[in-house]
């Protein structure tokens, strides 16, 4: 099966090279010559666990190029993915599909043969027709089908939950289009991963209630934290209780400082924006989306109560700023809420993130960046610990404790112990949903 995949960003690399090691011959096109030319060099753009390896492994193989000439990589390909972003349209929530139609009427031109077109971008419903009307519009004798695939692989994680999925959801609309994508994912299948397939719409539904529902469950739990606070309750062992209901689950039940990424934000104000257009008001999702900013907020109160009540003049460390660890990916991360807030109220901050610099320098101005987090902390009057990086679970809090100025610590992801911290000579800790000291 010849593979051509248009967009080799997090889900369109990953996706390509993983066809790739499936046996199957995959082209990968982006329109930024840097990425391509990073990609030709063997380079991978993101950071991403394992993918270097499989990606070389593969072009080693001859199954696996990059060009930026969409044309040539669509020409003789039984199967086209569009991989593009779909990022909240300015000022309105709606996704932006401008990039998936042009990258369709692009395609349209270049298409050969009997072709699926299959978007793999998350993308409103509707939006696979409006595809087909592009292509048909742009090559009225082309020969093809359009089809839903979309993605579930989590950043960090992203290889083996594309080789070892859930479930595989491919939506079509003939029978021809549905034995390609059986061809597709045939090693998948013979491995026993469910493949579910629907109708176009039920596919493109299935993304935006599944990253609802899951924005949703942190949602919920970040509220009860805010709630155990109050009454003296700790979160985590709620959610150790809640989750060990089978019904419920112990996923996604870890409270924090409000979700952030590539996809939840995007994807719940996109989902609230087709029920509006629907006249059918996603109320769950729409509070949700208004929880989190507050749960975000309530980060900066928490930062600012452990120093009691400024940070003006202060330094601050902070540990982590990507939106989870393992990615490079700073896209919404709760950083972006809480450092700027800082630097406004005059802190002197200092980030360290193991990935995280390339993409937040830019984003983060005004904050020194530092090696690791003994050096962050040096002369510092308070650590926020922000993303769960491994490099920041297992710290040795004595010696962070020493190098500070005042020893105190947010620890936003509750991966310490308020009583470790206090052995370790910090005057004060505060975590989300459970007792911390001062
Ligand atoms: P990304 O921004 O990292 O990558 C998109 C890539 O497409 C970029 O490299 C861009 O240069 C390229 N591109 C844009 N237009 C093009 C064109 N016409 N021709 C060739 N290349 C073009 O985006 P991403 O994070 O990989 O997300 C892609 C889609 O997958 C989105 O719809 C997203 O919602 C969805 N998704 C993402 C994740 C995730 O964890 N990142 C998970 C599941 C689904």
């Amino acid at each position: 099966m010849r593979i051509a995949m248009i967009g080799t960003g997090y889900v369109g690399l990953v996706s390509g090279v993983c066809f790739s090691d499936f046996g199957h011959e995959v082209v990968c096109v982006d329109n930024n010559p840097e990425k391509i030319a990073m990609l030709e060099r063997g380079e991978v753009p993101i950071y991403e666990p394992g993918l270097e390896a499989l990606m070389a492994k593969n072009v080693a193989a001859g199954r696996l190029s990059f060009t930026g000439d969409l044309a040539a990589a669509v020409k003789g390909a039984q199967a086209v993915f569009i991989a593009v972003g779909t990022p909240t349209r300015r000022g309105d929530g709606h996704a932006d599909l401008t990039y998936v139609f042009a990258a369709a009427e692009e395609i349209a031109r270049a298409i050969e043969g009997y072709t699926v077109v299959v978007t793999k971008s998350t993308v409103p419903v509707g939006t696979n027709r409006q595809v087909r009307q592009v292509i048909r519009k742009a090559a009225p004798d082309a020969d093809f089908d359009v089809a839903s695939n979309p993605e579930f692989l989590r950043e960090g994680a992203a290889i083996d939950d594309f080789m070892r999925p859930d479930r595989v959801v491919v939506g079509v609309q003939s029978a021809r289009a549905g034995e390609v994508m059986n061809e597709i994912y045939r090693p998948l299948y013979l491995r026993e991963f469910p493949i579910l397939t629907t109708d176009l719409e039920s596919a493109e539904m299935i993304k935006y209630a599944a990253n609802a529902f899951l924005a949703t469950k942190i949602t919920f739990i970040n509220e009860i934290a805010a709630l155990c606070e109050r009454v003296g309750a700790d979160v985590k062992k709620v959610a150790a209780g809640m989750g060990l209901d089978g019904r419920i689950g112990n996923k996604f039940l870890h409270a924090g400082p409000g979700f952030g990424g590539s996809c939840f934000p995007k994807d719940t104000r996109a989902l609230a924006r087709i029920g509006q257009d629907h006249a059918l008001p996603m109320q769950i999702t729409e509070t949700v989306i208004t929880v989190n900013e507050e749960v975000k907020r309530r980060m900066i109160d928490k930062v600012m109560d452990l120093c009691d009540g400024s940070v003006n003049g202060k330094t601050i460390a902070v540990l982590g700023v990507t939106f989870k660890p393992d990615t490079d990916d700073m896209r919404d991360a709760p950083s972006l809420t809480l450092i700027p807030a800082l630097v406004g109220a005059g802190a002197k901050v200092r980030v360290t993130d193991p990935q995280g610099r390339h993409e937040g320098e830019a984003l983060l101005p005004g904050v020194h960046w530092m090696e690791d987090a003994y050096k962050a902390v040096q002369n510092a009057d308070a650590v926020v610990l922000l993303t769960e990086w491994n490099e920041f679970r297992a710290l040795d809090l004595k010696r962070m404790a020493k190098r500070m100025a005042k020893p105190r610590m947010a620890d936003l992801r509750n991966i310490y112990a308020p009583k470790d911290a206090k052995r370790a000579g910090f005057e004060a800790y505060v975590g989300v949903g459970r007792a911390g000291f001062a």
